[in-house]
Formats: structure tokens, sequence, C-alpha cells
């Protein structure tokens, strides 16, 4: 397949800064919003103790003191952004814990709330996929009809074998369940994966890239795995049980990625955060723009861009 023309942009992929300038006509930022969600799989109602990796410190802003309000936390992003960027317009992104998990009317005045900011045109939700009941994607739908809507959903592997090893407290069918019951609604669906898992090997990594590859979703973001001091996945890297990948594997492993994703499908992220205090491994992990600039490096060297190795099934 030849390197579209679409994307508007000297990359080998549709990056997101690429797709909010084709959308909007000008640059757009996702502000990070703690509304105080917490999360079923640490409370409980989906499992307990959270994914192996997970620190279970939420935001650093709550780790402060009291949250701010969503107004409060809008207006302190979009200072930071049009002072440092010129940002032009905005979306409200709930990332912290699961975005969904409060019942429906809660949620609406949390979201309508980010809404009625100047110059944010939509909301970006960050959730788990068994955290989206009917009613909560209904609501979304309502939002897709004015506004420019995201759900995301955390999968990180298609694999059932590796969600109950990483504790993630849902199966691949309740992911593939919650993509079907939000397509074709106006919602924009994302979704996060990682790589590096413990135990997985670079076909089960490309089996669940074919997967999403093959879903009717409009953007992904590829997450490195990082071992965190504190979470079950630290204190087995710390004791030695599992090791890291290389920068090498997770640069090829990318670079494969991409090559079998759709070229409309709008790359979010392509590294990982870590809180510095309690970053154990890769080493090479935190130093994001060395990754990206190696992966551009990489796609040069092959002569591809993502979507070259697209399979259509036309069947
Ligand atoms: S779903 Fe998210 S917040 Fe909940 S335990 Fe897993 S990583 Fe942590």
């Amino acid at each position: 397949m030849p390197e579209p023309d679409f994307w508007n942009n000297a990359k080998r992929y549709y990056d997101l800064k690429s797709f909010f300038i084709n959308t909007f006509g000008c640059k757009v930022y996702k502000l990070p919003i703690d509304a105080g969600f917490t999360c079923p799989n640490r409370d409980g109602t989906a499992g307990k103790g959270g994914c192996i990796y997970c620190d279970g410190r939420f935001s650093k802003l709550r780790q402060i003191g009291p949250l701010p309000s969503v107004t409060e936390q809008i207006e302190t992003g979009k200072a930071f952004y049009r002072e440092k960027r010129g940002a032009g317009k905005f979306i409200a992104y709930f990332q912290t814990g699961t975005n969904t998990y409060a019942p429906r009317d809660r949620l609406k005045i949390l979201y309508d709330e980010a809404l009625s900011a100047d110059n944010v045109v939509g909301i970006s939700v960050g959730t788990r996929p068994d955290c989206v009941p009917d009613d909560i994607i209904y609501l979304f739908e309502e939002y897709a009809k004015n506004y420019h809507v995201w759900l995301e959903y955390g999968l990180q592997s298609i694999h059932d074998r590796t969600l109950k090893l990483i504790n993630r407290g849902h199966d691949a069918k309740t992911f593939l369940d919650a993509v079907e019951r939000t397509a074709n609604r106006g919602i924009n669906i994302c979704v996060h994966i990682i790589i590096g898992l413990p135990g997985e090997t670079k076909q089960d990594i490309m089996q669940t890239a074919h997967t999403v590859a093959s879903l009717p979703i409009q953007g992904i973001k590829i997450h490195l795995l990082l071992a965190l001091r504190g979470t079950p996945l630290g204190t087995l890297y710390e004791k030695g049980a599992i090791g890291m990948i290389t920068k090498d594997e997770y640069v090829s492993t990318v670079c494969d990625i991409l090559e079998i994703l759709p070229p409309e499908m709008v790359i979010q992220r392509l590294t990982a955060d870590g809180y510095q205090d309690i970053y154990l491994a890769p080493d090479w992990g935190t130093n994001k723009m060395s990754v990206l600039n190696a992966i551009d490096r990489e796609l040069e060297q092959r002569n591809s861009w993502q979507g070259n190795k697209l399979v259509i099934d036309n069947h």
C-alpha cells in the first residue's frame, strides 16, 4: 500500500497532532484531568490489587492534596499550553483511574462541566472495557452529536492468559463486546496495548496488533511496559524473575505493528510515562524522544510506513 498523503505530515505514521490539525484546522491539545475516579480492579468489584504494573497512586495532582475542580484543572491546563505552545482548541482528557466508574448522572455532571469551558471542543475518556454499561455508551453517543468524543479502552493484550497473569480483571471477550457496543455511534475509539508483557512472545504481541487492526476503531496507544517500585511487577523485576524488553526489540516491534495498522488509525502514543521516583526499568524507557527518533529511523531504513503491510480482507 503506498504512503498516504492525507496525513499532511512529515512522519511515516498518522500522529495525533496531524489528525487534530486535519480535523480542526489548528493545534489541539488534550488537557489531562483527574476527576477523582478510582478503579474497579482495585476495590474488589472487578478484582483486587490492580494490574500488576499499576502503582495505584493515580495522578501527581491527587498526591499533593484535595483535587481542584474539573474547571480549575482545565483553566490551568489551557494557560500552560497557550503560554508554551500557542494552542487554539482543547480536548478535556479524563485520564486518571477508570473515568466511567460512577453512575451515569454523576458522569454527566463532570463531562458537562468540562465541555462548558471555552475552546473545549470535545472529551476523551479513559476507561476499562468492563466499565461501560449501555446507558453510559448512549451518553457518549449523545455527546458525539455535538462534540468530538473519544472513548479510550485499556486492552493491553488480546490473550486471556496474559490478562490473567497481569491481573487485568477482564478478558478479551469483554473488550471485544465493549468495542462492538461502542462502534458506529459517532464515538471515536482508542485502544491501549502494552509491549513487553511477561510471558508474551513477539508472535503474541503481533496477534494482539492484528486483532486491533481489524476492529472498527479510530486510534491506538502503544505503551512500553515499565517496572515501577512497589508494584507486583516491579517486585518480580527486582527479584530477577522477569526481564524487560530491549530498546531494539521495542522499536522493531512498534514498527512491525505500525506496518499492519490501517493508515487512517490515529497513533496517539508510542511510548510510556512513569513516575521518576519509583522508576526501575527499562533504563532506556525514560528518554521518550530517543525512542521516538529510533522508531522514525527504523521506518526510514525499512522504507516503510503505517499500513504498508496491511492485509485487506475482501471477504
Ligand atoms: S485498570 Fe488502570 S487504574 Fe485500574 S489497576 Fe489497572 S492500570 Fe491501575
